[in-house]
């Protein structure tokens, strides 16, 4: 039996709430057939068109007086948590049903410490929320506070920090909850990012990546295995070129030699090697997985994805 982490990507819940619950059935049975192959399993996933559609939401509602305020970007992770916690609680839930599997599915609103001396909170790049022309821009930062940058001619967005991870505040209620036998969701979009003030956590706008947190945690609950599911089936390097090439495994060493060469698409690829890279090298035996969500059980078994071991 081996303790994974899973980290699910966009593909695994879409774009809207309907197209989500319709995709969640799908991304269930794979993550169910790692449970019924007798492992711990874990589970932490993306929220970026999620925690968009909410934020936008209620900010435009707010800016035609509909409600009374807008949601603050760390309520609306959360809510983000909530939602996407249920649509996987209830996939899995009835996923396990179906094949006679007495285990239970919790959702975790699940805290992540990041450092306000990050150098992130320097030079916020994130870009959260809608488009704005510059005069309701230049009011809404003179309102709020925000940080608002003219993105590639159509419009001006609010850009928010992207720190690291550097813990997860509810690890021991996830570790109880996997000793207890129960399949848990938790750092739902990374987590709500949270700072340190005189021994009190606060909660502040900011994206923590998903693979970042994912890999965070599995070092914290001591897992064997971190399980990046994405859209693709291996890693390549020349990627899209006449000579691409799939990788089966790499040393950690060779994943940093690639991304040093820029194998890696810094928004997408790269933060999941890296990730990998850090959980391999964080204790001898652990072993990182990139592979494609249909093909996690064999990936698993060795048959296909890419292997970031030592
Ligand atoms: P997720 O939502 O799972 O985090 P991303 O789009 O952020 O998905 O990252 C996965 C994508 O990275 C793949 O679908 C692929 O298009 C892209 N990608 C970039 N570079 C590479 C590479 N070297 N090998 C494989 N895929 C790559
Ligand atoms: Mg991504």
């Amino acid at each position: 039996m081996k303790k994974i982490v899973i980290a699910l990507g966009g593909n695994a819940l879409g774009n809207t709430p309907y197209e989500q619950l319709e995709l969640v059935r799908e991304t269930a049975k794979p993550i169910v057939d790692l449970i019924q192959d007798g492992n711990e399993v874990v589970i932490a996933h993306g929220n970026g068109p999620q925690v968009g559609m909410i934020n936008l939401g209620l900010a435009t509602a707010a800016r035609t007086g509909s409600i009374k305020s807008d949601m603050p970007f760390p309520e609306c992770g959360a809510m983000s948590q909530g939602y996407i916690g249920y649509h996987l609680q209830n996939a899995i839930g009835n996923e396990l049903k179906s094949r006679g599997m007495d285990k239970e599915v919790c959702t975790i609103v699940t805290q992540v410490l990041v450092d306000e001396k990050d150098p992130a909170f320097q030079n916020p790049t994130k870009p959260v929320g809608g488009f704005y022309d510059k005069d309701v821009a230049e009011k809404i930062m003179r309102e709020k506070g925000y940080k608002m940058v003219e993105d590639a001619g159509r419009g001006y967005r609010r850009v928010v920090p992207s720190p690291r991870p550097i813990d997860v505040v509810e690890k021991k209620t996830v570790e109880n909850l996997i000793k207890a036998g129960n399949v848990v969701i938790t750092v739902g979009g990374g987590g709500i990012p949270v700072v340190l003030r005189d021994g009190y956590l606060y909660g502040t706008p900011a994206v923590i990546d998903k693979d970042y947190a994912s890999e965070k945690l599995a070092e914290l609950i001591d897992a064997d295995m971190l399980i990046i599911l994405t859209a693709v089936e291996k890693v390549a390097i020349n990627y899209k070129k006449e000579n691409e090439q799939w990788l089966s495994s790499m040393t950690p060493d060779q994943a940093k030699a690639y991304a040093k060469e820029g194998q890696f698409a810094p928004g997408s690829m790269l933060p999941k090697v890296n990730a990998c890279v850090e959980f391999a090298e964080s204790k001898k035996g652990r072993v990182a997985l990139i592979t494609s969500l249909d093909k996690a059980l064999q990936a698993l078994n060795g048959e296909t994805g890419t292997r970031i071991q030592m």
